[in-house]
């Protein structure tokens, strides 16, 4: 009986290893962290719901409303007026620990273990050696272990030792910033059910920033290319700036910072080993999508894996694994090329991202972005809207010069009037003042209020009207 080991037990890993073994593969799930919380926004198309049989409890949010804000705060309300029809907000801890188990229910075994180095074989053929440290007794450094397999899949994510094993080639990666913020009830309240998402230079040069509502917080990033790195702080300062009268009172939770792939590795399939997730390179542009991917991608592989095997009775070869490949392009390559265009397109200056924010307040833009995000479908669109579609767009790029702001200022709180937030805002001012005057009279108080943005895990309130 085949013999298969899927490194990593994020969506990618679980979902491959799900599918092995209700199939009666002999499969190991390895995760370095079985309480792992993946630095991520946690949003899911409506269709994952269904196509991986998802209960609803592990859904905290049902969004219902994407605003878009552009970088002269305009804002573009999105609503999805089927009842029926969301897009799911999840804590990674929690989602990511139900495929897992349902993964282990099934026949999985579950191995709570870092994968530190593979032996490859000649030529990377094989046969593999897991080298692994397993934490499953419960010490700080882990039991040495060794297993030895016929095929691995790598679902390690952006950092993948599998990829490097495997001399898969390296990726371009954005980074992604994110912090996790408590509002107060009221502002926590506006929400709800809503998601924000923000464009202009001050918070992403190439990509967006967000707002995203999570269980009892909300989650506020930005992501940057890997050309603009050294920027991703200052871009954080920027939503958080310009968000900062809807994240008023708010108090850091958490702050987490990850790699995010922009492109596919250059092999994906060497010897019997095969990468799935984002170790291969699944996140879309514009979007910066990448669990549904990740999952569908996990499965694809499984798939492939069973039925070149014939339900594992003998061992795939380098040849039958490249076919999960060409089926994956083949059903995803223009969604990825489309959203890399859009990207390059539409975020990459202020006019032009005026230009996006406006057209996204159009019926048919809205319908057509939304269809295929929750259902990852291809909409088709009749000549009479591919004409106003394109007229649209024309029009919108011509305003957006007009728009495009000079400076920016931060988008005016969604529940308190201008006057109460004034008034806050002026007696939060007195207070951090006093407290500084306070400070100042000790020893090395310059240093403490010159502090940079939190470290990891710290607790931080944000400065309200910093602006
Ligand atoms: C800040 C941020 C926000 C995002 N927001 C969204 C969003 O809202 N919606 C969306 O769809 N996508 C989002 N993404 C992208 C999404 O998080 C990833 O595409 C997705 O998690 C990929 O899943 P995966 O299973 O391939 O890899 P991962 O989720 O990275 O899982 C890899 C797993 O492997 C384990 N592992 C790694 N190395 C080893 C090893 N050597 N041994 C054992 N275990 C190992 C890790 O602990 C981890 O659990 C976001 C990404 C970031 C960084």
């Amino acid at each position: 009986m085949l013999r298969v080991a899927v490194v990593g037990g994020g969506p990618s890993g679980s979902c491959a290893a799900e599918v092995l073994a209700k199939a009666g593969i002999e499969t190991w799930l390895f995760e370095r962290k079985l309480d792992n919380a993946k630095p991520c926004g946690g949003a899911i198309p409506l269709c994952m719901v269904r196509e991986f049989d998802l209960p609803e409890s592990i859904i905290d949010r049902k969004v219902n409303n994407m605003k878009m804000i552009s970088p002269s705060n305009r804002e573009v309300d999105i609503h999805l007026d089927n009842p029926e029809e969301y897009i799911g907000m999840c804590r990674r801890e929690v989602f990511d620990a139900f495929l897992r188990n349902r993964a282990a229910d099934l026949g999985t075994h579950l191995v709570n273990g870092l994968v530190q180095r593979i032996d490859t074989g000649s030529n990377r053929q094989g046969p593999y050696t897991l080298h692994y440290a397993d934490y499953s007794g419960g010490g700080p450094t882990g039991e040495l272990r060794t297993l030895e397999v016929d095929l691995i899949v790598g679902a390690d994510g952006a950092n993948s030792r599998v990829a490097k094993a495997m001399d898969a080639g390296d990726y371009n990666v954005a980074i992604a910033f994110q912090e996790r913020i408590r509002l107060p009830p009221e502002e926590m309240a506006y929400y709800e059910d809503l998601a924000e998402m923000y464009v202009g230079t001050d918070v992403s040069p190439d990509f967006y920033a967000w707002v995203f509502p999570k269980y009892d917080h909300v989650a506020v990033g930005t992501g940057t290319m890997q050309k603009n790195q050294s920027l991703i702080k200052g871009l954080q300062k920027g939503i958080r700036l310009r968000a900062s009268k809807r994240l008023l009172h708010g108090e850091v939770i958490k702050v987490e910072a990850h790699p995010i792939p922009e492109h596919p590795r250059p092999r994906r399939v060497v010897g019997r080993m095969a990468l799935v997730g984002d170790a291969a390179g699944y996140v879309t542009k514009s979007s910066g999508e990448g669990i549904y991917f990740a999952a569908k991608s996990g499965r694809m592989c499984a798939e492939e894996i069973i039925a070149s095997s014939g339900n594992g009775q003998r061992i795939p070869t380098e040849k039958d694994l490249k076919v999960y490949l060409k089926k994956w392009d083949k059903k995803y390559g223009a969604t990825y090329k489309v959203l890399e265009i859009l990207q390059n397109v539409f975020y990459s200056n202020d006019p032009a991202r005026e230009a996006f924010v406006e057209m996204c307040d159009d019926k048919d833009v809205q319908r057509l972005t939304f269809d295929s995000y929750l259902y990852k479908r291809v909409v088709p669109i009749n000549p009479w809207q591919t004409v106003k579609l394109t007229l649209l767009t024309l029009g919108a790029y011509l305003r957006g010069q007009a728009f495009a702001p000079s400076g920016y200022t931060p988008v005016p709180s969604a529940v308190r009037s201008e006057q109460e937030m004034d008034e806050l805002l002026a007696a939060d001012a007195a207070k951090a003042l006093a407290a500084h005057g306070a400070a100042s009279s000790q020893p090395g108080a310059n240093q403490a209020m010159s502090r940079p943005l939190a470290a990891s895990g710290e607790r931080e309130p944000i400065l309200a009207g910093k602006s």
